[in-house]
């Protein structure tokens, strides 16, 4: 709990208050108004954080809703931020551009030929996003979106890499002006919602596999447990219909109409409890932006020509210095996470391999990027690239 202590501390601090240690694992603190009316403690305040308290302190912990007060306290502050990556001159440059292409691109159905090399500056951005997923159990979580934005590519292992040093402050700085401009432009709204969501609905998906999968296990078990209940009841009562078969008089006429009567109740009975079921087990995922971090990387911009058939097309992908790490070649389709690209014949546009399969229905080859919505042949819809 030192961590989430130091944190409270922080955030106290910065809204004012007067902070100082207490043994054990506690603080003391003077609150301003704010403080005063968004926590609802008085003015000296003693807060404890372990399992032992100090005396006469409020256990802060992180069940109930202190995140969220905190959260208020915080409002959008440290929402967006940004740092510029200085390193020092020694730091290596790329010295082998081909040697480094040959495991940064995999192109089956193409030739590729390197062509410049550029020191040069990137923005990049890494989003964190929060889900929340809920249904008979809750579960939460983060997932991160990191995007160059120079050059489009999603840089997942480049921020896997840079994350350690981004929990120092050694060589981070505010931007400078004629950096940010090198840099480039940051995206538009367009643009960063169509990159945004498809990934970062693959993420969530991807975080919540496991929870999802055994959400279903469960669903599956009360459901045949239901089913078997509701099953072994109906069957007794066609087997008492089957022994009244034949019987004449009033009283095995009254047995009978009982015994029908079961049976429909026991059925509507089954489905209201399957109905329960649906309704415990219905699933709503949340999911809310937390936080923006834009980046100024120095990068080595490697221009590469890629050749099919006839045509031939640049390329842009680069070596990130601090990561030592070359991102993913582009994508015209599809998230683009792996470094395998098909090339289309027209537009020479690089593919996720699905982005150049076979139409499901009339078995013809074409581009997803040339055709984003339908097959050019049949009109058949492209389905979505996860
Ligand atoms: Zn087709
Ligand atoms: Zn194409």
């Amino acid at each position: 709990m030192a961590a989430f202590r130091d944190f409270v501390a922080d955030v106290l601090e910065l809204e004012g208050a007067a902070v100082e240690p207490v043994e054990p694992d506690g603080l003391q603190l003077l609150a301003p108004d704010a403080i005063r009316k968004a926590m609802g403690w008085p003015e000296l305040a003693r807060l404890g954080f372990g399992a032992a308290l100090p005396r006469d302190a409020i256990p802060i912990g992180l069940e109930g809703d202190w995140l969220e007060r905190f959260g208020a306290l915080l409002g959008q502050r440290g929402r967006w931020a940004e740092r510029q990556l200085t390193l020092p001159a020694s730091t290596a440059q790329l010295a082998d551009p081909e040697r480094v292409l040959d495991r940064a691109l995999d192109l089956p159905n193409a030739v590729w030929r390197f062509h410049a090399v550029t020191a040069t500056w990137t923005r990049c951005l890494l989003l964190t996003f929060r889900y929340t997923a809920l249904s008979d159990e809750k579960r939460e979580g983060l997932v991160w979106l990191g995007f160059n934005l120079g050059t489009g590519a999603v840089l997942d292992e480049v921020f896997e890499r840079l994350r350690p040093s981004m929990r120092g402050d050694t060589g981070w700085q505010p931007p400078e002006p004629d950096i940010r401009i090198a840099a480039g432009p940051a995206w538009d709204a367009a643009t960063l919602e169509r990159r945004v969501r498809p990934l970062l609905d693959a993420r969530v998906r991807d975080a919540l596999s496991p929870f999802l999968r055994a959400m279903r296990a469960r669903l599956e078990r009360d459901r045949s447990r239901v089913h078997h209940y509701h099953d072994d009841l109906r069957a007794a009562s066609l087997r008492r219909l089957a022994a009244l078969d034949g019987a004449d008089g009033d009283k095995a006429e009254a047995e009978r109409r009982r015994e029908t009567l079961r049976v429909a109740a026991i059925e509507r009975e089954h489905l209201a409890k399957l109905d329960d079921l649906r309704h415990n087990y219905a699933l709503r995922v949340t999911v809310d932006w937390v936080q923006a971090l834009e980046l100024y990387l120095p990068v080595q911009r490697i221009d590469v020509q890629v050749r099919r058939r006839k045509g031939e097309r640049l390329i842009r992908l680069d070596w990130h210095r601090m990561a030592r790490l070359t991102e993913p070649p582009p994508c015209d389709w599809g998230l683009g996470l792996d470094r395998v690209r098909l090339v289309c014949d027209d537009k020479l546009h690089l593919t996720e391999p699905a982005g150049q399969a076979a139409c499901v229905s009339c078995g013809r080859a074409y581009c997803r990027a040339c055709h984003p919505v339908a097959c050019p042949r049949c009109a058949t819809a492209v389905r979505s690239a996860d």
